[in-house]
């Protein structure tokens, strides 16, 4: 499917097919009224050498109200997983992946991580991103954030793994966010127009927007407790995202450093990534850094992943 395909395309909005995310997870709290900052900056830049470093030295310092909302932004029906193992461990098996988002809460504002496939492809019929591969949002992303409290335009830092369709279908509704962006993921996407199948119009308020740039690893809110990460490979710029919740496991939002369970097991590497080397070195990276902080690498595409995450918060 071309790009002006996907953007004309129509999807069926089912009402009220809704679920209790707010409750499922966040537990019994109510979610706590978003503070802004009054500072559109208040992350830095972290060279990757110091992350240990910091990391170690961060372990006591946790923020007494950050929390971490998954949210639903999707799923995808893929007719044969062959491109998602270069080694032809897929040749004809067919799968569905869930696309996560989160919601990330801090004192200084709310961040979102990622936006999913788009609120206008709720319903089962979805879009096809390419033959064979369709993809829906069972519930919007606008409603889920109302369930927190929250509107698109009230987000106040928004941030990508990477620049995929299924990243950042919602990422126009953002209008009054600053926009953490990746140079390299950036550029790639709007050089390459249709990359993928990403249009870059998907990003055209990126063009209105204030943008931080990000070209290294960045703690988001100056406090050490919600940190993105370099881990390119499966995109020229893709990221991860650490974060300390208070009181709970640190998490590692891998995005599509994994694409399943079973690729992290072995390791396996897409046909579609731009770089093998750099995913490989990736990988080892996020594995590093879980056994030395304890957190759990959380696989963006990975229904066994998400589904605890839904259950335990
Ligand atoms: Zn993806």
């Amino acid at each position: 499917m071309n790009r002006i395909e996907f953007v004309m395309a129509v999807a069926v909005v089912v009402l009220g097919s809704v679920f209790p995310l707010s409750e499922a997870v966040a537990g019994t709290a109510s979610p706590a009224k978003t503070q802004l900052h009054s500072s559109p900056q208040s992350g830095k830049a972290m060279p990757l050498q110091n992350l240990e470093t910091s990391f170690s030295a961060m372990a006591a310092k946790e923020n007494p109200s950050l929390r971490v909302y998954p949210l639903d932004c999707g799923r995808i029906r893929i007719k044969d997983m062959d491109m998602f193992a270069d080694d032809g461990s897929y040749k004809g098996v067919s799968a569905q992946l869930v696309v996560s988002c989160y919601l990330i809460r801090h004192p200084k504002g709310d961040l979102l991580w990622d936006t999913g496939i788009g609120d206008q492809f709720t319903g089962p019929k979805g879009v096809e991103l390419m033959p064979g591969n369709v993809a829906y949002m069972p519930v919007t992303l606008r409603s889920q954030l109302a369930w927190l409290g929250t509107r698109p335009g009230k987000i106040r830092y928004l941030a990508f793994s990477h620049e995929h369709i299924d990243h950042i279908g919602n990422a126009n509704l953002m209008t009054g966010a600053i926009w953490l962006l990746n140079p390299k993921e950036h550029q790639w996407t709007v050089r390459e127009e249709g990359h993928d199948g990403a249009p870059p119009a998907l990003l055209a308020e990126s063009t209105k927007a204030k943008i931080q740039w990000v070209k290294d690893d960045y703690d988001v809110f100056g406090d050490g407790t919600v940190r993105i990460l370099q881990t390119p490979g499966h995109t020229p710029g893709h990221q991860s995202l650490f974060v300390r919740p208070s009181g709970e496991q640190p998490l590692i939002l891998a995005g599509d450093v994994w694409h399943s369970r079973v690729n992290f097991l072995h390791n396996r590497v897409p046909r579609f990534n731009t770089s093998r080397s750099q995913t490989i070195a990736s990988m080892q990276l996020l594995r590093d850094l879980a056994r030395k902080t304890g957190a759990r690498i959380v696989i963006g595409h990975a229904p066994e992943d998400f589904a605890p995450l839904n259950m335990g918060r």
